[in-house]
């Protein structure tokens, strides 16, 4: 009955959604937040207001939500924790690091359900089945999942000992197999990244007509973004999303921020799958939340701090872990397992995620939580 296609299939597994207790959950690199009321207040305006909104198709290109994601990245550079908030409490601008240099324009974004969807989209209009796609080998995992679903050969690049991409390999292979290149930075589940000069540096020798992807999920939280270097490099692509640093994962929102010939390339794949992949309460919700960037700087901000604190919590007790800018540790144990550590933690009502992948077995990856559930998990891991 099913297709050839279909018994090739290897689905992403997501962290664990378990029903039977109430558990902190600190597995899904969720933001611990609430969105801004700005958010709230909008979508009860969109419902009260207009009901018959809902009966109509949305808006299928996004046309005001770009413009307010542009906006949003304008003022923030593409990382939050590090953009300050003006004395009216309201108005924001980049680090002076983050500034980007030109105006990012709508016409550089496009939209999708979740960043899940986008990546999608991208692996279908850039890699080929006849290509070797290079992938490092601890990396999100989506992208295998991807390209298995596409049918596109991949194979894998080891990271360095300090857990850090080899870039240089990546980028080897890829023009050895000439092939397009796509990671994750900061990395998952490492949580380190590399900086926007060693970016430069690759796209420079990279072949300008091989896409180039950089998933930056967790850019708000301490990375470096490459937004500023769209003006030189048109293979350049970048993955964001809402689910993060925007408290929005439950809203389903991604984006892409590139080139606008690569934005018109996507936004044709999409209007051969999908027509409409972003719904009218999810744009509503996701052009308050860009307008508010003040609330999400101040939440980024929280999270780093409760992320510092509890690194140091960690090492002080003998862990390993690299030096997080994401809203999750990587970090491992000096002697017990990571299956068994995360056993312990969870038998104190606390989820967090351990990878049964070889390589990474020992380590778990725990998402930076409230202040409250912080305290609730370092009063776990004293208590052994
Ligand atoms: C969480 C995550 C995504 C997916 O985000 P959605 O927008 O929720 O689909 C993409 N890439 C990386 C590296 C992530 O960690």
């Amino acid at each position: 009955m099913f297709s050839s296609r279909m018994s090739n299939l290897h689905p992403y597994i997501p962290g664990e959604q378990p029903h039977d207790r109430v558990y902190i959950k600190l597995n899904a690199n969720e933001n611990p937040y609430p969105p801004a009321k700005e958010v709230v207040a909008a979508l009860q305006d969109f419902l009260l207001k207009n009901p018959k909104a809902l009966s109509l198709y949305p808006d299928p290109d996004s046309n005001s939500l770009r413009t307010a994601i542009a906006d949003m990245l304008n003022k923030t550079g593409g990382v939050l924790c590090r953009s300050e908030v003006l004395p009216d409490g309201k108005m924001c601008r980049p680090s002076e690091k983050d500034a980007i240099p030109f105006e990012v324009t709508k016409d550089m974004i496009y939209c999708g359900n979740g960043s899940d969807e986008v990546l999608s989209f991208l692996f279908y209009a850039f890699f080929d089945s006849d290509k070797t796609l290079v992938l490092p080998e601890h990396t999100y995992s989506f992208y295998p999942v991807y390209a298995g679903f596409y049918n596109i050969p991949f194979e894998t690049v080891s990271l360095h000992g300090d857990w850090t991409l080899d870039t240089d390999s990546l980028l080897k292979r890829a023009s050895e197999n000439d092939s397009g290149v796509i990671f994750a930075n900061p990395n998952a589940p490492t949580a380190i990244g590399i900086s926007r000069e060693k970016i430069r540096a690759l796209l420079t020798v990279f072949d300008p007509n091989k896409v180039f992807v950089v998933d930056e999920a967790y850019c708000d939280f301490g990375g470096e973004s490459s937004i500023s270097l769209l003006s030189e490099f048109k293979n350049l692509v970048i993955v964001r999303t809402f689910s993060k640093s925007l408290c929005g994962a439950g809203m389903r929102l991604g984006y892409l921020v590139a080139n606008p010939e690569v934005i018109h390339a996507i936004t044709t794949v999409k209007n051969s799958l999908n027509h409409f992949p972003v719904d009218a309460v999810t744009q509503v919700a996701g052009i308050a939340a860009s307008q508010n960037p003040a609330y999400y700087i101040d939440c980024a901000k929280k999270i780093v701090c409760e992320r510092d604190s509890f690194t140091r919590f960690l090492r002080e007790r003998g862990w390993i872990l690299t030096d997080s800018q994401t809203n999750f540790v990587f970090a491992r144990h000096p002697t017990i397992s990571g299956s068994e550590v995360y056993r312990k933690i969870k038998e104190e009502g606390i989820l967090v995620r351990h990878f049964d992948t070889k390589g990474i077995e020992d380590y778990i990856r725990i998402t930076i939580g409230s202040y409250e559930e912080m305290t609730a998990l370092k009063m776990a891991i004293e208590k052994w």
